[in-house]
């Protein structure tokens, strides 16, 4: 498979899994985006659906699932759970792009929410985003009832943040740190690749680093990039380089981080 090209189908419904995560245990996966097409207004180089194909820009928005839709699908997925089909650690936002795009993202985490509060014990929920929408009050108030927010922010700068994330709309990283200061749940997940055969510059570094200190979040999870990225001369890091990294920031920011050996299976 080339560089840049398909890794990982896209969900073809509004529930998948559930999948065994090494950070959420057993995660019933929630994709409130469409099946068609990835849907993102980041093209990270390593992204495991491949390249963005369809940005906000498109106003692609109209094609992800109906409330009508999301409703039945998590109305059946809760029953089966209350039978004792399905046994689900947590119910996690992710899918095929950036949940927050969903037009209705606000009503349809208020409906999952309260729908799951009927469960006994009520399982656990988890977003995975790239916190770009933060800085609207609707969606910073979902997001905050939600268990976990785990926002991702990789070791760049705001130039170098142009050639990784390669953003699709206007935004700022030390936007996103302080609308993610707001929030009392955020873990940050950072993607950890080298670029020219260096882990980081000491630019992106020392940047990175200040955004952590404003973000201020209750953890750190670093990770390998296990697809090759798609960008020539970007590859994966080692799990040591890694670790030596993790430590390096613990010792520079009183921050708690925890490094994930991810892999394809
Ligand atoms: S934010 Fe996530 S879904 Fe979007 S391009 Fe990056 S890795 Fe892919």
């Amino acid at each position: 498979m080339s560089a840049g090209s398909m890794k990982v189908e896209l969900r073809d419904g509004v529930i998948y899994g559930p999948v065994r995560s090494r950070r959420l245990g057993r995660s019933l996966g929630i994709n409130l985006l469409p099946a068609s097409a990835k849907f993102c207004n980041y093209d990270c180089v390593y992204c495991f659906f491949g390249p963005t194909s369809v940005s906000p820009k498109q106003r692609r928005d109209s094609s992800c699932p109906k409330m009508g839709d999301i409703r039945a699908a998590v109305d059946s997925v809760v029953q089966r759970v209350q039978r004792q089909e399905l046994k689900v650690d947590f119910f996690t936002f992710s899918g095929n792009g950036e949940p927050t795009l969903h037009p209705e993202f606000a009503g349809v985490t208020h409906y999952v929410l309260e729908k799951l509060s009927s469960l006994s014990p009520a399982p656990q929920t988890a977003i995975f985003t790239n916190g770009t929408l933060l800085g609207r009050t609707a969606i910073r108030r979902a997001i905050s009832r939600i268990d976990q927010a785990i926002v991702k922010i990789d070791i760049v700068d705001e130039v170098s943040f142009r050639t990784v994330n390669r953003p699709l709309v206007e935004t700022r990283l030390r936007d996103i740190a302080k609308a993610v200061a707001q929030l009392p749940n955020v873990r940050i997940q950072t993607a950890v690749m080298k670029r020219g055969g260096v882990l980081y510059e000491k630019a992106a570094w020392d940047y990175y680093c200040s955004l952590i200190k404003v973000a201020s979040p209750q953890e750190v999870q670093l990770y390998n990039v296990v697809y090759p990225p798609a960008e020539e001369g970007v590859e994966a890091a080692t799990i040591d380089e890694i670790k030596m990294l993790a430590k390096r920031l613990r010792g520079r920011l009183r921050v708690s981080v925890k490094v994930f050996h991810l892999t394809e299976s």
